[in-house]
């Protein structure tokens, strides 16, 4: 599974999520941007988002988030013939590969605090944006 920026994908259409952090215990203040990125293989519904998060030019976070239920993800895995590792899939959790530049928890406790159905409909939006992109 290869995972490219949205923005890469679908343009102006795309848009980047920054916010700004001042008195947080756990992370040093400044502006995040979240870059959401997508499985760029128009076969693979494994609807879930890569999140790089840039602090000051420099990612220090990778999230991931699924934004369907437990039950689709175990459903999906037994379907997997791809073999991709089990890792959690549901909801927000930091990916494997993230540079932790921040603390991961402080991290994950300040995206699910900005996650709302809005952004989740936005999520929604560029997963299939980027497959219809890709299968084109
Ligand atoms: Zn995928």
């Amino acid at each position: 599974m290869e995972f490219m920026p949205a923005g890469e994908i679908i343009g102006d259409a795309h848009q980047v999520r920054t916010i700004s952090v001042t008195q947080n215990s756990l992370l040093p203040d400044g502006e995040y941007s979240f870059v959401d990125m997508y499985c760029t293989d128009p076969e693979c519904d494994c609807r879930k988002t890569m999140i790089l998060v840039i602090h000051n030019g420099e990612p220090v976070s990778i999230i991931n988030y699924g934004w369907e239920s437990a039950k689709f993800y175990k459903n999906w895995m037994g379907g997997n013939k791809n073999n991709i590792p089990t890792t959690k899939m549901y909801g927000a959790s930091i990916d494997i590969t993230s540079p932790d530049l921040v603390s991961p928890d402080g991290m994950l406790a300040l995206f699910n605090r900005l996650l709302n159905d809005i952004w989740i409909a936005r999520f929604k939006q560029h997963y299939h944006e980027v497959k219809a992109a890709m299968s084109k």
